[in-house]
């Protein structure tokens, strides 16, 4: 497969969501990994700087809520998990404007329930308050609003979240950043022929139950709802590329159009 050819219109992308959770964001011991957010805040900046428009998709609320509040782990409770989330998110806001202010970037705080963007007009009031932010220069960091988002207005995780993020701003990219280098055709903890999936045409839900089954990556890592949210954001004519965060450099990679993590081609993009 000519992957060069797949990727070739990954560089004209004007407008790019970046999404990185939480394990990319913190430490096995719990802790803010301040180096990584240091060198993702620098390379957005720089793609502001090249006249790109931005739009973060943040995890980190309950995780960098639980070290605050130095819990032992998660909270069982929907209550307890809200409760950190509202101490969590203000640290991670803290920390983002922080490392954003160090290159004058100015830096929005969007926090989004499903309900919001499903709903008409809630959803278009969203829709003009991102294009107004982005007009302005500002990078919009896009988390759930998780201190009252319960099961009926959830939308699950952040990849799907970034999705939703992607259509709904109309978006010409969508840069899931995970913790492995991309989609294995099986689980690469596992198998040690697992061979990295550099390019996905095949949009069809199949896709997702192919790589469903037992020794695949899916159950690790999250793979399913990161490889769920490209197939959808490609199915609506986005590119989704799915990297490993560990170096978050790579995002240069990826519009130089280099062979890195999976791409997922939409029809209209080949
Ligand atoms: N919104 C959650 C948080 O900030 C993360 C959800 C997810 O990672 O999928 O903690």
């Amino acid at each position: 497969m000519d992957t060069n050819k797949d990727r070739s219109k990954i560089s004209d992308s004007k407008r790019i969501v970046i999404k990185i959770g939480t394990t990319s964001l913190t430490y096995d011991n719990g802790h803010v990994n301040l180096n990584r957010i240091g060198h993702l805040t620098r390379v957005i900046c720089d793609l502001m700087n090249r006249g790109k428009e931005v739009i973060l998709v943040t995890s980190g609320a309950i995780g960098i809520g639980v070290d605050k509040l130095k819990l032992s782990g998660r909270p069982a409770t929907l209550s307890g998990k809200q409760a950190a989330a509202a101490v969590g998110q203000l640290m991670l806001m803290n920390i983002y404007e922080r490392f954003f202010s160090e290159f004058s970037q100015t830096v929005a705080q969007v926090l989004l329930t499903k309900d919001v963007t499903d709903g008409a007009e809630s959803r278009h009031n969203a829709i003009n308050t991102f294009n107004e932010l982005l007009a302005m220069g500002v990078v919009p960091i896009v988390n759930e609003n998780d201190t009252v988002a319960v099961d009926e207005i959830k939308y699950g995780d952040n990849d799907y979240l970034s999705y939703i993020v992607a259509k709904l701003t109309d978006a010409d990219l969508l840069i899931i950043l995970s913790d492995i280098d991309g989609f294995y055709d099986k689980n690469p903890q596992q198998n040690k022929d697992a061979i990295l999936l550099h390019t996905i045409t095949d949009l069809s839900e199949e896709i997702e139950k192919n790589a469903g089954g037992s020794g695949t990556s899916l159950g690790t890592g999250g793979m399913l709802t990161k490889v769920h949210a490209s197939r959808l954001a490609a199915a609506s004519g986005i590119f989704a590329v799915i990297a490993n965060g560990e170096k978050p450099e790579v995002i240069y990679d990826i519009l130089d159009e280099k062979e890195v993590g999976t791409v997922f081609v939409p029809e209209n993009k080949r």
